[in-house]
């Protein structure tokens, strides 16, 4: 039982990754990928010796291809190469950056201090817009998160600033140089037409991209055969994970997603 897609509290995950891995234990995981948004640091020594289920080192970068916020997963990366260390290293500068557009757009409105403020909020984690919105209710500018995000932080509002991701290109090359390989994520998330789609995979194929997430939480069988067959069309291994945060119904549980079907070829005969 492989569940290659999972978050930690070192990014927007809940459980820190101790207790990440003995849930996916307890859930009869027997592999491991946690993939934290553009940050490997849940990769700590001591880990392998909880026992449990094997570890596959991850992460997830998020990138922009044709203005679309498209997220690559690296599996079997060494967490230490170069490559790597400064692909996280830019991706956090992209995240600061974005986090002094937004409390600059704030200060504007009337609303100082917000980056001190959201950076406390964030703690080890990255500074995002939901440490913002907390901001904003705890100095009664707005009375609820929503609110907060209606007002200021939503599509279209003055906090809502776009991040300056590395391209696709650069994000896979990452990967890749890291002895990784590079998964596109959740491929129906994005909403795409077939069309557009294809162009995707087309672009991530040329960038070095080799698998993709045939089945990512829970999806209708459908879903999943349509993916398989869409994977074996463009010869990409195919992955799987539940994209677990957090224990509750919001996300998929540790491990709780279809198979992936016989006709796939699984991603870890890559590693
Ligand atoms: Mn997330
Ligand atoms: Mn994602
Ligand atoms: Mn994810």
């Amino acid at each position: 039982m492989f569940d290659l897609h999972t978050h930690s509290n070192c990014s927007d995950g809940e459980l820190s990754p101790q207790a990440l891995i003995g849930r996916a234990r307890e859930k009869g995981v027997t592999a491991l990928a946690i993939t934290d948004h553009d940050t490997v640091k849940a990769w700590q020594d001591g880990l392998q010796a909880l026992g449990g289920p094997e570890l596959i080192p991850g992460v997830e970068f998020s990138t922009t291809w044709n203005s679309l916020g498209i997220h690559i997963v690296g599996l079997n990366v060494d967490p230490w190469h170069d490559a790597l260390q400064t692909g996280v290293q830019f991706q956090q500068m992209a995240r600061a950056q974005r986090a002094k557009a937004i409390a600059e757009q704030l200060e504007q409105l009337g609303h100082s201090g917000s980056l001190t403020a959201a950076t406390g909020y964030a703690g080890d984690a990255a500074v995002g817009r939901p440490h913002f919105a907390r901001f904003l209710v705890e100095t009664g500018a707005v009375s609820t998160i929503e609110q907060a995000f209606k007002r200021y932080l939503g599509a279209g509002k003055p906090g809502d600033v776009r991040e300056h991701w590395a391209d696709l290109e650069t994000v896979v090359g990452w990967i890749c140089a890291a002895g990784g390989v590079a998964v596109l994520a959740h491929p129906l998330k994005y909403r795409l037409t077939r069309t557009r789609l294809k162009r995707l995979l087309n672009a991530f194929i040329a960038a070095g991209g080799q698998a993709l997430e045939v089945v990512s939480g829970q999806q209708t069988q459908f879903q999943t055969q349509d993916l398989a067959k869409l994977a074996q069309a463009h010869n990409l291994a195919a992955s799987c994970g539940s994209d677990f945060h957090r224990p509750g119904p919001t996300w998929s549980e540790l491990g709780r997603f279809h198979p992936l079907p016989q006709t796939a070829q699984p991603v870890w005969d890559l590693f």
